[in-house]
């Protein structure tokens, strides 16, 4: 079954630059029985756990993360790239190959001890990650997990969760950057 959704998911050589082999989840966003597939093996690990809210990290952690969320009867919280919330945030910067970004979550997003699973489509590095959990703690709140289409395990990034003691699950694993 991981087979097929690995299949319906795209793989653009040099994008955004060379070196770079981009995995394109939107033609399996696309897929109808693919989409279904991929949301009920997302959530069935999840299925009995204590989840207040789903961190979904922008933008593909929204369409996941939306319908997760739907599955498993919790809320939704959204992380931004700075600047899209509108009301007060916390911010985390976090590194990038050359430079720095940063993620936003508002402040009232969560109450104390709320446990929250974090949604993104693709773990690399683990840096959008960790600084997606770093804004979940200091709001006060638990990582339940974080979960994932996609590991890239040369980059580290399950790895440097697991460092931190979240739980890591990934569907599927791509060679590679
Ligand atoms: P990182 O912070 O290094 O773990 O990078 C994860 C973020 O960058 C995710 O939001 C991914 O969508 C995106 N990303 C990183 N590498 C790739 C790749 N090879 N293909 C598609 N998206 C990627």
């Amino acid at each position: 079954m991981t087979t097929d959704l690995k299949r319906l998911i795209r793989t653009i050589p040099d994008h955004p630059k060379a070196g770079i082999m981009f995995r394109d989840v939107t033609t399996l966003f696309g897929d109808a029985q693919g989409f279904k597939a991929l949301i009920a093996q997302l959530t069935e690990p999840y299925r009995t756990a204590p989840i207040d809210a789903i961190a979904g990290i922008e933008a593909r952690g929204f369409i996941m993360g939306g319908a997760m969320a739907d599955k498993l009867g919790c809320g939704f919280i959204p992380i931004r790239k700075k600047g899209k919330l509108p009301w007060k945030v916390y911010a985390q910067e976090y590194q990038l190959e050359y430079g720095t970004d940063t993620v936003e979550m508002h402040q009232d997003a969560l109450d104390r001890g709320r446990r929250i699973l974090i949604v993104d489509d693709l773990i690399a590095t683990g840096g959008t990650a960790e600084a997606a959990a770093k804004l979940i703690l200091r709001a006060g709140g638990e990582i339940v997990g974080a979960c994932f289409i996609i590991d890239l395990p040369e980059l580290g990034g399950t790895k440097l969760l697991q460092q931190q003691g979240i739980a890591v699950r990934s569907l599927m694993q791509f060679e590679g950057h």
